[in-house]
């Protein structure tokens, strides 16, 4: 469904000076197949919102490409690319002075859809990520919980019937309650319209949880790709075990004060 070939990213130092460039995405090749739900993980500077937006080219690559079903993407003119794809922003970004339902049809109204579709979609999308549309359609952002917020953010991703979803720490900064209702709501969506989804975490448990495969970023590079059990079994190296320590600390914790089955 989509390949990533040799994708490279360096930004140019602010001095000029091309020694001092670091590589933010270094020469990362992965595939990820259709329905597929790949996990992006790694620390805070790994790259990870970096690669998604080169993926729909909000960014242009250094090196590299993407391509989608078998196209290279180059010869898509961004605005085109984005349309397909859809985009779940690292803390949210909803556009402030619209309304929910505003934001929800934003691209859609891009595409030149009837009103009409665009507001039986919007509704239908809203009542998806459980939000009554009656009640929240006209707020403002700013009227609405941050949960309710990543719910918009979501139903705004979705709205154009993407082939393709890119989701960066969608649901970062929630409390766990709302996280976990989130993160259920997702898989159920995901599986019901059968989407491909590049979804990226900090958070190595909610990779775990909700994977079919995890790709796991340090400095840029990619250091493995495999299913959960398939890093659990066999962290490639020190880095990855160090992040898989702390969910199997936690897990090992709850089992001792007797929490877990
Ligand atoms: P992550 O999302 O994993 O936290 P990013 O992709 O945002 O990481 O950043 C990767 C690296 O690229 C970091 O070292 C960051 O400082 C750098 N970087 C990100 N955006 C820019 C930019 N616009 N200009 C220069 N460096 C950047
Ligand atoms: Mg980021």
């Amino acid at each position: 469904m989509i390949e990533l070939r040799n994708l490279s990213k360096r930004y140019g130092s602010p001095t000029g000076d091309p020694a001092g460039d670091a590589m933010a995405v270094d020469d990362v090749c992965l595939e990820v197949a259709r329905g597929e739900l790949m996990m992006l993980v790694g620390g805070s500077g790994s790259g990870k919102t970096t690669t998604l937006k080169l993926i729909n080219r909000l960014i242009e690559p250094s090196g590299g490409s993407v391509w989608i079903d078998g196209a290279d993407t180059e010869g898509l003119s961004g605005p085109e690319l984005r349309r397909r794809i859809g985009y779940c922003f690292q803390g949210v970004g909803l556009f402030p002075h619209l309304s929910v339902r505003e934001n929800v049809g934003v691209t859609p109204r891009l595409l030149d859809w009837a009103p009409d579709a665009i507001a039986e979609r919007v509704d239908a999308l809203l009542r998806l990520v459980d939000l009554d549309p009656q009640q929240y359609g006209d707020r403002a952002p700013d009227a609405l919980s941050g949960g309710q917020r990543q719910r918009v953010g979501l139903a705004r991703a979705l709205a154009a019937k993407p082939e393709l979803m890119l989701l960066d720490e969608p649901f970062g900064a929630l409390d766990p309650l709302i996280r976990e209702s989130l993160q259920s709501a997702f898989q159920e969506l995901r599986r019901e319209l059968g989407l491909t989804a590049i979804f990226v975490t900090h958070d190595m448990v909610e990779a775990l949880l909700l994977a079919d495969r995890i790709a796991v970023l340090h400095a840029g590079r990619l250091v493995q790709v495999g299913t959960p059990a398939e890093l659990l079994a066999a962290p490639a190296d020190e880095h990855v075990a160090a992040l898989l320590r702390t969910p199997k600390r936690q897990a090992q914790a709850l089992e001792e004060v007797g929490g877990a089955p």
